[in-house]
């Protein structure tokens, strides 16, 4: 019985994965650098989206697709409202975006206007780890106000990431985060694994994530 159920698990991941390579394969087509950015609720990803759109947007062609659990459309408006397009997946519920999910939004987005893709995931952190889309990279956000001890409650997340943000960095004062102990915990699941600390309110650290967003986009549209 048990037996059974873990196949069936195993054979809805198998397929997921087919999706997300054949979503990979149609973003590399267009030259589009994707990213998929998962947090928990509150750790600041629209604000670090919005605030990368500004940063980039006179530079490159930048969509964004907002996986939300309900729909409404609050960062897709947010978005937008810097005239850059935005699509929202309403994922009816579900927990995580997956790869078919991906697909059907990559669709209805015009492929040849696009340079960087920033793929926004249901805020949680335990499933959208477990569920490949078929984006370049994979990138976490943790936020001080959340605590540092993040890496050693929720492991699986920060396993299969290339890059993580630190977001909140501002609150460092008034917060007893641990810095060290911190990035430790990060060290031991994925060693050397790059860590941008930067905050959306003071703009401090931004840059070295523009730069390394700008090195990668620029890395896929000269292939
Ligand atoms: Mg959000
Ligand atoms: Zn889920």
């Amino acid at each position: 019985m048990i037996q059974q159920k873990v196949q069936i698990v195993e054979k809805i991941l198998d397929a997921n994965d087919q999706i997300a390579m054949q979503n990979q394969q149609n973003l590399d087509n267009h030259q589009i650098f994707a990213i998929n950015i998962m947090a928990s609720p509150g750790a600041g990803k629209t604000s670090v989206i919005l605030k990368t759109i500004q940063m980039l947007q006179d530079k490159m062609r930048i969509a964004v697709i907002e996986g939300d659990t309900a729909a409404v459309t609050i960062d897709a408006d947010k978005v937008s409202a810097l005239g850059v397009p935005a699509v929202q997946i309403n994922t009816g519920g579900q927990c995580h975006l997956d790869a078919s999910m991906l697909d059907r939004a990559i669709s209805s987005l015009d492929l040849q206007q696009i340079d960087l893709l920033i793929i926004e995931n249901v805020g949680n952190l335990i499933c959208p780890a477990s569920f490949k889309i078929g984006t370049h990279a994979n990138v976490v956000i943790a936020s001080v106000p959340e605590g540092d001890d993040k890496p050693y409650k929720y492991p699986n997340i920060y396993r299969g990431i290339d890059t993580l943000i630190l977001n909140k960095t501002d609150l460092l004062p008034y917060i007893d985060f641990r810095k060290d102990y911190f990035k430790t915990g990060i060290e031991l699941l994925n060693p050397g694994l790059e860590i941008f600390e930067l905050s959306c309110k003071t703009e401090e650290g931004f840059s070295n994530w523009i730069n390394w967003l700008k090195s990668k986009v620029s890395n896929q549209t000269n292939r």
